[in-house]
């Protein structure tokens, strides 16, 4: 899977102009090459081949990870003019620290430095079969720590705790726990989009906004559910029918050659007929993989299309500032037919 990665990237590569991509990013490196350690880069050549390289630390690590990826050992960078040869280096320009780019610029010649960001970024939006698995897997294990919740979640307890032990289910189903922090927002505080977990107490009659993930294999979970504690305000159960509303709309447009503006629009359009379009402050999702938030972004006027086994959020919300908010968020997988849901939690209103 990871050698016809490279086969992709080598092919951008080539299209672009560029001899060899150096790839700085650590995420890109480990989807690459496999390889986890906190110090490393690699060098595709646009044939294809890649070179890793890493200090003594990880040496071991490295080429147990990489297997198949050739290894260098070597703190410095003085293996890179040889491995460049006479031709044009591709640097990941949206990561690369602009000293480091000078110092290669010196290094090499400032004719050879070309930017060349986001190649790895744009081939990592579709997923191969072992990325989507674990991602489902990822998906599996939220879903399930979100009905161990329901098992106890319950006025009287604060949204630290609650959190902690949401951590606990994740923990117990995912060993390498959270994908990112989690969103616990209880009552008021839910109508702030990324509030974090605090000392408020919850309450009878308030709706909690839980928004959180686990990860598998490096790969994110990302799902957004309400639970009510007792009966809700009636305008904010109002509001929930509304955002479910365009939530499910918005994974039923979630298909190839759709825009991810379009599908912005789908969940956007059922939220201004409602009334509530200027209480919807974000956009509708993201892409989701080794990192909680990927390329393709989907919000308003987004031009990048999406194709199959894409895996993107669709996380409409609305908010009313000292009320409280709504959101409701699946992980979906663009497929030629149907796209699937990977997060199995209903979508109906859940009162304890
Ligand atoms: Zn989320
Ligand atoms: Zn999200």
């Amino acid at each position: 899977m990871r050698a016809q990665r490279r086969i992709q990237l080598g092919e951008r590569l080539a299209a672009a102009g560029v001899d060899a991509l150096l790839v700085t990013r650590r995420v890109n490196v480990r989807w690459l090459t496999g390889f986890t350690g906190s110090a490393g880069t690699c060098l595709v050549h646009s044939d294809g081949s890649c070179l890793l390289v890493t200090d003594g630390r990880y040496a071991e690590q490295a080429a147990e990870e990489a297997a198949g990826v050739e290894l260098v050992v070597d703190r410095t960078r003085s293996w890179l003019p040889g491995r460049v040869g006479g031709g044009r280096l591709g640097v990941e320009s949206h990561d690369l620290p602009w000293d480091v780019a000078l110092q290669l610029a010196s290094e090499l010649g400032e004719d050879r430095i070309v930017p060349a960001p986001r190649h790895v970024e744009t081939l990592r939006q579709t997923k191969d079969t072992e990325e989507l698995a674990l991602i489902q897997q990822a998906c599996a294990a939220t879903s399930a720590a979100f009905d161990a919740l329901l098992g106890w979640l319950r006025p009287g307890m604060t949204e630290v705790e609650a959190a902690r032990q949401l951590r606990g289910e994740v923990e117990a189903r995912a060993p390498e726990g959270l994908a990112f922090d989690t969103i616990l927002a209880s009552g008021p505080n839910s109508a702030r989009p990324h509030h974090r977990p605090g000392p408020r107490v919850l309450e009878r009659g308030d709706l909690v906004k839980v928004d959180f993930g686990a990860r598998v294999g490096g790969y994110c979970a990302d799902m957004t559910r309400m639970v009510a504690l007792g009966l809700p305000d009636p305008e904010l159960r109002r509001v929930y029918d509304i955002v479910r509303e365009a939530q499910e709309a918005g994974v039923g447009a979630a298909r190839p050659g759709v825009t991810a503006g379009a599908v912005d629009a789908v969940c956007r359009d059922v939220i201004d007929a409602a009334g509530y379009g200027d209480r919807f402050v974000h956009g509708t999702g993201h892409g989701l993989g080794l990192e909680v938030h990927e390329q393709p972004i989907l919000a308003r006027g987004a031009a990048a299309t999406l194709t199959a086994h894409m895996t993107v959020t669709v996380e409409p919300g609305i908010y009313l500032p000292g009320v409280g908010g709504v959101r409701i968020e699946d992980v979906v997988v663009v497929l030629p037919s149907d796209p699937e849901p990977l997060t199995t939690v209903t979508t109906e209103l859940i009162v304890l």
